[in-house]
């Protein structure tokens, strides 16, 4: 007998689960639209020549601790990434600091809502979102909620059922925001939209939170796809950002990112970082050090830095240069139904549309590994397979 025979086994990640699928497929033809990866034309992952620039002059670097809140340099940088102009002379009212990555930063921020913000305070994500919204909360102890965003039926925001949402929550409620390039829908406010979220999240005093996962990766330009976190920072919000290395820099597995706290109050700002350290301490003591290094490096060197943005241009312009292949085939097939959406949607993903039904189709007969959701990672598609895939589609849907 053991003391953990009655541990249940937890359900199967679904992202996770279909991307143990694929690794286990045999066939020959499998392709794997599964994963939130980029792949590079040849369906490999692509270390960024920017990285491994910055990899070569980190060579012999000591391996000592971090502060606890990570590197002054990183966080600092970061803050200005996402913020840009508009935190200058305002720093003193915000705190950054080093997280495992997007993951850590969104379960930090939602640590610190927990325990300081009012008793009850919920968390608002988007019906759909990334599924871990609602597992940190969940785990972290935090009432979550969903408010509307897609319109299945015509594969689009459903822009009034979102507003309706965020007025009908009672005031002060947190709101999840995807800066840009939507996971998984692949589907974003306008600026207008954005423009009327600010107006209503600033009549209920909603909380933003934003989460920045693909800052760089929707448009290809850091400045236009940071722009819904600037415009809550100019219309005086406080607010919460969770920003990832992960796919803009490719750094996946090292765990770069940042939390950033915005607040109306400089004197709250060091009792505030006092508390995330405290947070931070009693679950991992310090982070990582050299994603974070990578990043410092890459953009506190103009050369690096105009390195990076070019090779940023050059992923966000395979992607959309992907979605257009992809959608053109369609249409070259005369696929029955509008496949527009295919080629509006930005960033990463496309939500296809495709039932659960026409998925496992797909998924058993071409051995193509997408979400049940529907959800296809554009970037692992290439112009080799974008036929494949077309046909499959094609095939499924007739
Ligand atoms: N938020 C969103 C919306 C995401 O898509 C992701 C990546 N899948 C993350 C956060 C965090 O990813 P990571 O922990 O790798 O930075």
């Amino acid at each position: 007998t053991s003391l953990f025979t009655n541990v249940p086994l937890a359900p199967v990640d679904p992202i996770i689960g279909v991307s143990q699928a694929y690794k286990a497929d045999p066939s020959p033809n499998k392709v794997d639209v599964s994963v939130g990866a980029y792949r590079d034309e040849q369906a490999k992952p692509y270390v960024l020549k920017c990285v491994r620039a910055a990899e070569e002059r980190l060579l012999g670097a000591t391996k000592e601790y971090l502060p606890i809140d990570g590197i002054p340099e990183f966080n600092l940088a970061s803050a200005q990434l996402l913020y840009g102009k508009a935190m200058n002379g305002q720093e003193k009212r915000m705190v950054t600091v080093q997280t495992l990555s997007g993951t850590g930063a969104v379960r930090l921020g939602v640590i610190f809502i927990r325990k300081y913000l009012p008793a009850g305070t919920t968390v608002y994500a988007s019906r759909p979102t990334w599924v871990n919204h609602h597992n940190i909360c969940k785990e972290s102890g935090v009432p979550s909620a969903e408010y509307t965003y897609y319109d299945n039926k015509n594969n689009c925001l459903n822009f009034e059922g979102m507003i309706a949402d965020m007025r009908a929550a009672p005031n002060g409620s947190v709101f999840i925001l995807h800066l840009c390039a939507h996971n998984p829908t692949g589907c974003d406010p306008s600026k207008e939209q954005w423009g009327i979220i600010a107006d209503v999240m600033a009549e209920k005093k909603h909380i933003p939170f934003v989460d920045c996962a693909y800052q760089g990766y929707a448009s290809g330009d850091l400045d236009n796809d940071a722009y819904s976190a600037r415009l809550f920072f100019e219309r005086g919000f406080e607010m919460f950002s969770a920003q990832s290395y992960s796919k803009n820099f490719g750094l996946y597995g090292e765990r770069a990112g940042a939390l950033t706290i915005v607040s109306h109050s400089e004197a709250a700002i060091p009792k505030m970082l006092s508390q995330l350290k405290m947070d931070i301490r009693a679950m991992y003591s310090s982070p990582p050090t050299h994603g974070a290094r990578l990043v410092a490096t890459v953009l506190g060197d103009p050369a690096l830095r105009a390195l990076w943005i070019d090779e940023l241009k050059q992923m966000s312009g395979r992607i959309l240069r992907v979605r257009k292949e992809l959608y053109d085939a369609l249409v070259a097939r005369n696929v029955p139904g509008d496949w527009s959406h295919i080629v509006k949607q930005i960033g990463m993903f496309t939500y296809t549309g495709l039932s659960p039904a026409q998925v496992e189709y797909i998924v058993k007969k071409y051995h193509i590994y997408l979400l049940a959701s529907g959800r296809v990672s554009i970037a692992g598609l290439n112009s080799k397979s974008v036929p494949y895939f077309a046909d499959a589609i094609a095939d499924a849907v007739k």
